[in-house]
Order: C-alpha cells, then structure tokens, then sequence
C-alpha cells in the first residue's frame, strides 16, 4: 500500500476504532481473511510452479531459450488468472461467491508484493534484509508438512484391532519430514513471539502503571474449551513480558489477587455478582441497572484497584489498613500469605526481605532489579515491594 502523504499545510489525525461485531460479521470477517489466503497460497504455488519447472527443465540440458516460461506475478495478470481458476478448481469453485472479490485481490496483491520484493532482493535493489521466496502462510505449510509427517513410517505403530501403540525404528523419510515440520513449527512460534514483544513493549511504553490480573492461567487449561484460546493468547508470557519490562522502564506493575472479582463486581455500585457466565459479554448490575460491556467493566474495577494502591489511600495500597477479603469471591485454594509491610521509598532504597513464596519470585526480583515496583493486590493479602 502506498504511503499516505498529506498536501502541505494540512495536518493528518488518525483515528484507530474497534470493531464489534456480532457473531455473524465475525464468520464473515474470518471468511474474508481466509479468502484472501487462500489467493494469496494459490498465486505463491502457481508462479512458482513455473520456478521449478524451469529447475527441471534446466537438470535435463533443455537450452534455456525452450525453457518454460516465468509465469507472471503482476497484479492484473494474478487477477485475470485467479478469475479463471476460481471458477474450476475444486480448492475455490464450492465456495469462491461467498466472499467479496476484493478478499481474494488482497490475497494476491500481497503476493504480488512479496515476489516483488524477492525480485528486487535478488537484483539488489533492495535495501536490509535480503528477502527470501515468497512462502505459504504458515498454518497451511504446517497442514501440509504434518501430513507428510504421518503419511510415513514414523516410530509409534498403532494396530486398530488390539488399540496397542508398538515403537519402531522410523523411515530416513519420516525423520525428514518430521525435521521439516518443526522448523516450520519453530517459525510459527517465532512470529507469536514476536508479535507478544511488540504487544508488550507498546503497553509498556505508553502506560506507567500495568494492572495484570493473576488468573489461574493452569487451572484454565483444564478446561477444555478454554485451553486452545489460552495457550494461543501466551497469558503466562504476556504477564511476565509487562512485568521485567515495566521495571526496565521505571513503571510500576500492579497484580491483582486470582480472586479479586473483576469481572463481577459492579464498577458503578460495587456490588458483586455470584455467577457470571463467561458468555455473558455485557455486565448488567442487578442493583444500580449499570448495563457495561464485561471487559470494560473489569477494566474498570482494575484501574480503580490500582489508583487505590499508587495512592495509598484506598484498602489495597495501604499496609496498615486491615481489608476484608475481595466482596464476593470464592477462594478455594489459596492459603492467606503472611501480611508483609515495607516502606515504599525510592528505588534503591529498603532492602527485600526473603520472602516464603516462591511463586511470584521470579516477577519481584526481575522488576525490583531494574527499580521498578511490583503490588499484589488487593485486600488481606497485600504485599507491596520495592528495591
Ligand atoms: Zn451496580
């Protein structure tokens, strides 16, 4: 896409919204995406279809000028191919009307894009990096790979009959492929990795204060709808990433007590719901009728929580106030912590105690290291450190 550039004397204001969509605009937006790679695959595999058979051609001593042509990888010839393809082949031809043809044209414009820059890398035109063949979108590189995997003799037989798994020596074949799958594995992992960096090194950088809830992230997995959506998300990570990196920085991050019932209590009155469905996304307060979306209204109440411990005014931040325990919560596991008070001074000020738990250790010391705070909130259960 082409950089905007306003005309002189005018100022650009950018505006970034939030899309709410009901549950059928979100099929269809995972409909388009899904379209749009689609195209993007198929016109990746039907120029470089072209690439390989001019590699063959070439291992067979065919004279380069009676070599396959290059098929072309610019946009409208992408487009006008796409066209006739997607009407016959099985892959587009069931389901191709479902989706907005600008779906699919943003598919192949992005691969137009990438042989582009590969071109370019090649001729060294290209500044950074030099940019390799354009790939398939991963999910669908690491559908195909994991087929391959187990169309080959790997080490584990499984007889139907018996419903035994047997260990055998696998094929060279099923080693490499097995090899190929996880680089490809490891690829996908490095994108998520990346893509967790720059989420925390942006919230980091804009806000001082974090307010992170410490949610029985192992207890979550057991559920089994849950889980998928848990481990994708990188909850654990994402929390320690905020933390060191808050203390780098100076900021404080605050971490709210697994009890504390941010999504129940009422932001408006208070008062705390005994049940909330996780599929109820809208809070409506049976007391003061407050009608808030469910993730606003937890925000809420963690914001609240946290201006009340970087105050020291409200129950959690102060030491020496005696809190009740979270309104409302259900607290099944956790034994009380012993209560621990410290000065908060400046950096590099009161020395850290040993402390019993183990738990949050590894968050303490990273941000106490680089003077920067860490709260456990709220209620009895309050500790505040500081190095
Ligand atoms: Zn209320």
């Amino acid at each position: 896409m082409k950089k905007f550039e306003p005309q002189p004397g005018f100022v650009v204001q950018a505006f970034r919204f939030a899309l709410d969509p009901n549950a059928t605009q979100e099929a269809a937006l995972w409909s388009h995406c899904g379209a749009a790679r689609a195209a993007y695959n198929w016109a990746v595999g039907w120029v470089e279809a072209s690439w390989w058979q001019r590699k063959a051609e070439e291992s067979y001593g065919i004279p380069e000028a009676d070599l396959t042509e290059w098929r072309p990888w610019s946009l409208p010839k992408l487009r006008k191919m796409f066209n006739e393809v997607k009407k016959t082949d099985p892959r587009f031809c069931g389901w191709w009307e479902e989706n907005s043809k600008e779906a699919y044209s943003t598919g192949l414009a992005n691969a137009a894009a990438a042989f582009d820059n590969y071109a370019e890398s090649q001729r060294g035109e290209r500044k950074g990096k030099t940019v390799g063949m354009p790939r398939f979108t991963s999910n669908k590189l690491l559908k195909r790979l994991s087929r391959r995997v187990s169309r080959r003799q790997g080490p584990a037989v499984y007889d139907p009959v018996t419903g035994r798994t047997t260990r055998r020596e696998p094929s060279k074949r099923w080693l490499k492929a097995n090899e190929d799958r996880n680089k490809v594995h490891h690829r996908v992992a490095d994108l998520r990795t990346d893509a967790l960096h720059k989420l925390t090194s942006g919230i980091t950088a804009e806000y001082v204060t974090v307010v992170v809830e410490d949610l029985n992230v192992a207890g979550m997995l057991r559920n089994r709808r849950l889980a998928r959506k848990i481990q994708d998300a990188g909850f654990g990570e994402i929390r320690r990433q905020i933390t060191d990196k808050a203390g780098w920085t100076g900021g404080t991050t605050i971490v709210a007590n697994r009890w504390y019932p941010s999504s129940k209590t009422c932001s408006n009155c208070g008062v705390v719901k005994a049940k909330l469905s996780l599929h109820v996304r809208v809070f409506t307060c049976d007391a003061c009728g407050l009608v808030i979306d469910r993730d606003e209204n937890a925000a809420t109440n963690l914001a609240a929580l946290a201006a009340a411990s970087t105050t020291g005014t409200g129950l959690a931040g102060d030491p020496d106030a005696r809190a009740s325990k979270p309104r409302g919560a259900d607290q099944k596991t956790r034994a009380t912590r012993t209560r621990r008070t410290m000065d908060a001074g400046r950096a590099g000020g009161a020395v850290p105690q040993q402390r019993k738990e183990t738990r949050d250790r590894h968050q303490d010391t990273q941000a106490s290291r680089f003077g920067g705070t860490v709260t456990d909130l709220p209620g009895g259960n309050v500790r505040i450190a500081e190095a």
